[in-house]
């Protein structure tokens, strides 16, 4: 069941408080090697194994921290050629591309659970 990600219709879904609120075509970008994504987090395009989550929709987890996407979503997407592994040193060669998140349920967006802060620039 997935919906387009320019569908307006309200989602049923129930999360725990707090959400906040993603686009997930909205560029992204890696805040350590700076790398932009114009048309949003590549690995967002497939199905997550690790939590999921459908294609073109957040990554689920009862956690949160939903603006991160799964390390399972991202290799997949590395195996898929849709993504390279981030240049900067990290520990797992991940980009940390979080989604921006909107504290209001703007149009075009979608629910994402995660403790995290409404991003200061959308
Ligand atoms: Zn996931
Ligand atoms: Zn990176």
């Amino acid at each position: 069941m997935a919906y387009a990600a320019s569908s307006t219709r309200p989602r049923s879904v129930t999360f725990r408080k707090p959400t906040r609120w993603i686009c997930t075509s909205e560029p992204v970008q890696c805040h350590r090697c700076g790398m932009e994504w114009e048309h949003g987090d590549p690995a967002l395009t497939l199905p997550c194994a690790g939590c999921g989550a459908d294609a073109g929709e957040p990554c689920q987890r009862r956690s949160g921290g939903n603006e991160t996407v799964c390390i399972k979503r991202d290799r997949a997407a590395e195996a898929a050629g849709l993504l390279r592994p981030c240049e900067r040193l990290t520990w797992d060669g991940r980009h940390t591309k979080p989604l921006r998140l909107s504290g209001v349920p703007l149009p075009h967006m979608l629910p994402v659970l995660t403790g995290a802060p409404v991003s200061r620039v959308l």
